[in-house]
C-alpha cells in the first residue's frame, strides 16, 4: 500500500538564533500530544547552518527533525571558503537537506551544480528535499511543464530510489507572494510530476510529493483538496511555532 505519511517542512532561510529552539519546542510539545494524528505525518525543520550542530543534539530522538538549507558540491573538507559540505552537515547529526531552493538558483546554481550537490548529499546518506519551480515569466508563457521536465531530467539520475528525495514543487512566483496556484491547477501538475519522475527515473519507489510557496494557516483548507499532495515546504509561517502548528491542526480540521 503507498505510504500516505505527510510532510510538514519549515524553511527558516537566513532566519534564527540559539534562542530559536524554543519555537522547536512548542512545535516538538504539539505534536507529542496530538495523538489523533500525529502518527500521519511527519515535521522537519530547517535552521541556518549555524544552529544544526545544536539543534540536532537538542532534538534528537524527538518527534521533530532537522534539515539543512544547502550545501557546497564536492568534497569532505577543502579549500572552499565559507561552504560547507554534506559530509560536514551530516557529522552534526542532521539527516535531511533543501537543495535546489529557487532562492539559490537566482543566486546562480544551475541545475549542473544542484545535480552534484544531490549526488554528494546521497552519497553522505542525507534525504534530499529537492526544490522545483517555473518562475512568472514562464508560467505567462505556458513553460512551466517543460521547466519542470527540464529541472528533473538535469539533475536526478536514472536508478535513484525515491526513499531518500522528497520533491517540492515551488513556482517560484508563489514564494513569499500570498500568491498560489488554484487546487485544479496544481493537481494536475502534481499528477503530472508522479507519472513523469516514475517513468523516467524508473523507481519502483513512488515519489513523494510536496507543495511549497506561501502556505498558511488560510490557503492551507484549498490546499489540503489535493489529496495527492505529500506535504507542504513552508517558508515564511514557520518562523513562529502558533503559525505552523496552526497549518497542521488546519490540515487536519
Ligand atoms: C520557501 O521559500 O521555500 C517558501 C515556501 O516560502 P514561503 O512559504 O514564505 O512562500
Amino acid at each position: 500500500m503507498a505510504d500516505r505519511t505527510k510532510y510538514f517542512i519549515g524553511n527558516w532561510k537566513m532566519f534564527g538564533l540559539s534562542g530559536s529552539y524554543k519555537i522547536l519546542e512548542r512545535i516538538n510539545s504539539f505534536i507529542q500530544r496530538d495523538k489523533k494524528n500525529n502518527k500521519k505525518y511527519k515535521v522537519i525543520i530547517a535552521p541556518p547552518f549555524t544552529l544544526l550542530d545544536s539543534f540536532s543534539k537538542r532534538f534528537k530522538g524527538k518527534k521533530i527533525k532537522i534539515a539543512a538549507q544547502n550545501c557546497y558540491e564536492k568534497d569532505n573538507f577543502g579549500a572552499h571558503t565559507g561552504s560547507i559540505s554534506p559530509f560536514m552537515i551530516k557529522k552534526t547529526g542532521v539527516n535531511f537537506i533543501i537543495l535546489g531552493h529557487s532562492e539559490n538558483r537566482a543566486l546562480g546554481e544551475d541545475d549542473k551544480v544542484i545535480k552534484l550537490k544531490v549526488s554528494l548529499a546521497i552519497k553522505n546518506k542525507l534525504n534530499v528535499i529537492f526544490c522545483i519551480g517555473e518562475n512568472k515569466k514562464e508560467k505567462k508563457n505556458k513553460q512551466t511543464l517543460p521547466v519542470l521536465k527540464r529541472q528533473i531530467l538535469s539533475v536526478l539520475k536514472k536508478g535513484y530510489k525515491f526513499n531518500n528525495i522528497i520533491i517540492a514543487y515551488e513556482p517560484v512566483w508563489s514564494i513569499g507572494s500570498g500568491r498560489v496556484p488554484s487546487p485544479v491547477e496544481l493537481k494536475k501538475i502534481v499528477i503530472f510530476l508522479k507519472k513523469f519522475v516514475n517513468k523516467k527515473i524508473k523507481s519502483k519507489i513512488q515519489p513523494k510529493l510536496l507543495y511549497g510557496g506561501s502556505v498558511d494557516k488560510k490557503i492551507i483548507y484549498n490546499l489540503k483538496s489535493v489529496r495527492e499532495l505529500d506535504g507542504f515546504l513552508i517558508g515564511g509561517a514557520s518562523k513562529s511555532s502558533k503559525n505552523f502548528i496552526d497549518i497542521i491542526k488546519n490540515f487536519y480540521k
